[in-house]
Parts: structure tokens; C-alpha cells; sequence
């Protein structure tokens, strides 16, 4: 180990070098900080995730300098989005976010190496193979990082701050007593998906981005590169150890229930062995004390049946580099902006928490849904893509006056079961109201039980090896 005198000193460690992590780097970076980035994996490296980013995703890789490289992997521009449920489709274009319109879907591998280049770019060190083994304290503040590097040695860094982007299974939070999440919600779906060559190679089918339900699952086809798609099922959690056992199996079963998705991949040829996972569970961590914040999926996760981890993960990393690096000399205004940054995420990531959540319930599909999409798709606006490209929120697409009347019509209409309508009416009332209360009294780490939340979640634990289950009226971890 190299005596103190000869120790590394940098503005900041930032451990995880993905989404966020790359963010939060080039944002300090480019401000003129020294920061050393350290990833346990080497790039390009693939990682357990679906990889759709809407507009405002791709807006995000714009205002970090990354989209250029991103595009060179050559992913189709995905223009128009499609909601189908039971047959009712909703087909619109998304509006342009900072003059971007189209959707990507990049393959991880890619995606993360051309962020780990645009980091470098910025004037980042990058360590590839490098994992974080502890966090270095003085009298109760964050002051550097201890290494383990590729050869198993370790050594130390001082930083003025250490920042956490290591994913769900985050060490940097476990280190700094900021594992156990305050809030969080069991995710009730699973996601089961392959890779496989397009059979709609060169038609107009290559530019839209699916979800198709149909019975309790929803299947997700987004083109990828190459001509190649990725087809995802998400259907109850329960099913993955059925995907696990009979692949082909259930991607004919699931098929079978669902014509509109046999229509689009049928055909599909070069499947890639099948990708799972039944552990999505929603939360939030404390994200900030002295010396050290949380970045990404480490500090706040939410159901990717929405889509959103990778946007949120650069615009909030991007966010927390902007806020730290002007201030990062400064302990107390270091502690501040940090402070600041958290609650901004807080903020802006609420409602589409509570969208992730009522969206990974598993529920038949519900005659207001289908309500809504014969309304987006016949009026055009307001925008059903809104929901997805961030515009504006879930509850405020479908307000409570819309909903009034989608619920009249759905009652109206031949054939709905209307007590199971009132049911689920009463359901959506009650989770909408928590979520206008949460958005206009703004409390920070709520630790009272929403009602969008399931109870009984549990995350991965310190770097993936032992999962943390927190009961929603566990003690509270607040600062
Ligand atoms: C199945 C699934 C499907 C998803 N689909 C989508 C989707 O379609 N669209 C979307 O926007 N989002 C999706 N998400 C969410 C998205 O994957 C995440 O929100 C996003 O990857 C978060 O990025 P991150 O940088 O915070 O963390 P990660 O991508 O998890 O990166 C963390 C990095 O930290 C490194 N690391 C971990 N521990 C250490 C350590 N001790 N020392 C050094 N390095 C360490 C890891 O090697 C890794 O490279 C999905 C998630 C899952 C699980």
C-alpha cells in the first residue's frame, strides 16, 4: 500500500461507471474536477437490463456529450410509440424533447462503453476492474475510497467526495449505513426477454416501439440494432421459474394469447438464450450525507415496466456532478448542494415511482385503460407518450375529470363486468390521491406507507451478495 505521503488524491471517487456514474463524471469533469472513476467490471461489459430510452433518455445522452458515440452502434430511430391492450391500440408520435422525437434502444454493452469514452473524454480517469471495498472516514465524514484493484491489492484514495453509482446491490451504500431503503414497494412482475433478427426487417415496423397486453402480461418489442429486436415479456414474477424451465415453452404460450404481438414477431429467427428476472422491487435509499452521495439505481430505484431507470440515472447523476462540483472545496456547501440534488431527484422521480408501481401490479386488462387508448388514439392529444417522455406525469394525463369520464364510458359499454370496474376504480382514486398529496406537500423521506406501495420488498444487499428486506414501518434511516 503506498505510504500517506504518496497517497492519490482526487476531487472525487465515483464507483460504478454505467449510467450515472458516467454522468455524474463528465458533469465534474467537464467543471474542471479531478475525478476518478472506478468499475469492478471492464468495458464493454453487458449488464442485466432492457435498454429502451425514450426521448427525454436520448435528450440526456445529447446534453452529456454522449449521443454521437451512442448512435454509432446504428439503433433504428423509434418515432412512434404503440399501447395495445386486448386488441384497442393507441398509435402516436412522440414530440420532440430538446428537439429529439425518436426513441433508441441500445444494447448495454455499447450504451456503457460509449459513456465510460465520453467520461474519459471529459477529462475522467476511468479504472476498469477497480471495486469499491470501503469508504474512508474522519470524525463522521467521507474523506476517500479504499480500492481493490485488478490484481486483488488494495489501496487508498482521498477524495472530498465519494459518490455511489453502483447499482441496486450498491457497497458504497451499505458502507455508509444507507442500505436498508425508507420506502419501497414489492414489484409483482417479471421480466423474461431474448434477443432475436426482426422478420419486419426494412418496414415501417422498425420505427415504432410496443406494448402489447393481453391477459396478465404485457410484451414489449423494441428494434435494435443490427435488425434485431429485443422481445420482452412482463408478465407475474411467479412465471419466471416457468421461462426458466421452458423458454420456447412459454414464448409460444404467451404468443398464443396474444395476437397482436404474434402478428409483429412471428417469424423471429436467432433467438438469444432467455434473460430473467423476477427481483425488481422499487425503492428509495438516503442519498446524501457528509462527504458522500448515491447516484442511479443505488439510491433510487423504480419498476422498469415504465422504462425510466436509464434517463433517471443520467439526468440525476448529471444533476449531482453540476450541484458538487463548484462547491466540492467547501465541506458544508458540498453538504448542501448534495443535500439539494436528493431532493430534486425526490421531486421529479415521485410520480413515475407511483406510475411503476401501479404498473407492475398484476391485473387483467382493465376496460379503463382500454377507454383511454380508444381516446388517445382517436384525439391525438393530449399525449399518451407524454407519460413516457416525462412531459407530464401519469396523474395528470389521465387527471381525475378524464378518468370520470372514461369510467362513464367503460360503464356504458356492453359487456364490463361493473362491479370488478368500481373495484378497480376505487383502487386508482386511492392510489392518484396519495399521489396529487405526495406531489403537493413535497415530504422528504417519507416514511408512512403510500398507497401505490406493496409491502414485503426486498433489494439486493451489499454488492449483490445478501438481500436487505425492509418492511415499509421498518425504523426510518434518516439523517
Ligand atoms: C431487468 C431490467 C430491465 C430494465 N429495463 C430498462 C429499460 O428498458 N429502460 C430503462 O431506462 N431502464 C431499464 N432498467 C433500469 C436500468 O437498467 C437502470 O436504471 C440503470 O442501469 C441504472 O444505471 P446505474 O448507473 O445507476 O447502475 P448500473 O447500470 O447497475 O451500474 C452500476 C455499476 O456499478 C458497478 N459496481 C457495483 N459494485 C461495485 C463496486 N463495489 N466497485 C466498483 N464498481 C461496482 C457495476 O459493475 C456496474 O457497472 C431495467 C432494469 C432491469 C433490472
Amino acid at each position: 500500500m503506498p505510504s500517506p505521503a504518496a497517497r492519490e488524491r482526487v476531487d472525487a471517487v465515483v464507483v460504478g461507471a454505467r449510467c450515472a456514474g458516467s454522468a455524474a463524471a463528465i458533469a465534474m469533469a467537464r467543471a474542471g474536477r479531478r475525478v476518478l472513476v472506478v468499475d469492478r467490471a471492464g468495458f464493454p461489459s453487458d449488464t442485466l437490463s432492457t435498454h429502451l430510452n425514450f426521448p427525454s433518455a436520448v435528450a440526456e445522452m445529447q446534453r452529456l456529450g454522449a449521443l454521437e458515440r451512442i448512435r454509432r452502434s446504428g439503433a433504428p430511430e423509434c418515432r412512434e410509440g404503440m399501447v395495445a391492450a386486448d386488441g384497442v391500440a393507441c398509435i402516436q408520435h412522440f414530440e420532440p424533447v430538446d428537439g429529439i422525437d425518436y426513441a433508441l434502444c441500445n444494447p448495454r454493452p455499447a450504451f456503457d462503453l460509449a459513456m465510460v469514452e465520453t467520461a474519459r473524454e471529459a477529462g475522467a480517469e476511468v479504472r476498469e476492474r477497480t471495486a469499491l471495498a470501503d469508504v474512508r472516514w474522519n470524525g463522521g465524514r467521507a474523506v476517500g475510497a479504499r480500492l481493490r484493484g485488478r490484481d486483488g491489492g488494495e489501496y487508498d484514495v482521498d477524495a472530498a467526495l465519494v459518490i455511489g453509482a453502483d447499482g441496486r446491490g450498491s457497497t458504497t451504500a451499505d458502507r455508509v449505513g444507507a442500505a436498508v431503503p425508507y420506502r419501497g414497494s414489492r414489484n409483482d412482475r417479471g421480466l423474461a426477454f431474448f434477443y432475436a433478427d426482426d422478420p419486419h426487417a426494412g418496414t415501417a415496423w422498425r420505427g415504432r416501439v410496443l406494448q402489447l397486453r393481453a391477459g396478465l402480461t404485457h410484451t414489449l418489442v423494441f428494434p435494435c440494432p443490427d435488425d434485431r429486436m429485443l422481445v420482452l415479456f412482463m408478465g407475474p414474477a411467479s412465471e419466471i421459474g416457468a421461462f426458466r424451465r421452458n423458454p420456447h415453452g412459454m414464448w409460444d404460450r404467451l404468443l398464443a394469447e396474444n395476437p397482436l404481438a404474434a402478428e409483429r414477431v412471428s417469424g423471429a429467427t436467432n433467438l438469444t438464450k432467455l434473460r430473467s428476472t423476477g427481483s425488481v422491487a422499487a425503492f428509495y435509499r438516503r442519498s446524501s450525507g457528509p462527504g458522500w452521495a448515491l447516484a442511479g439505481d443505488a439510491g433510487h430505484f423504480k419498476d422498469p415496466v415504465i422504462g425510466q431507470g436509464m434517463r433517471d440515472a443520467m439526468r440525476f447523476g448529471r444533476v449531482l456532478g453540476e450541484a458538487a462540483a463548484p462547491v466540492i472545496d467547501d465541506p458544508r456547501r458540498l453538504d448542501a448542494a448534495l443535500l439539494a440534488a436528493e431532493r430534486r431527484r425526490d421531486r421529479e422521480c415521485a410520480a413515475s415511482y407511483h406510475w411503476g408501481n401501479k404498473e407492475s401490479r398484476i391485473t387483467p386488462v382493465s376496460p379503463l385503460l382500454k377507454e383511454a387508448l380508444r381516446e388517445f388514439d382517436r384525439a391525438q392529444t393530449p399525449h399518451l407518450m407524454h407519460m413516457f417522455d416525462r412531459v407530464r406525469p401519469a396523474h395528470h394525463v389521465l387527471h381525475p375529470l378524464r378518468g370520470a369520464t372514461l369510467a362513464t364510458r367503460a360503464m356504458l359499454r356492453r359487456g364490463t363486468d361493473r362491479r370488478a370496474l368500481l373495484r378497480e376504480l376505487r383502487e386508482e382514486l386511492r392510489i392518484d390521491a396519495d399521489t396529487w398529496r405526495e406531489e403537493l406537500t413535497r415530504p422528504f423521506r417519507p416514511t408512512r406507507t403510500w398507497a401505490s406501495e406493496r409491502p414485503g420488498y426486498e433489494v439486493p444487499g451489499s454488492a449483490g451478495a445478501r438481500p436487505v428486506t425492509a418492511a415499509p414501518d421498518a425504523p426510518a434511516v434518516v439523517a
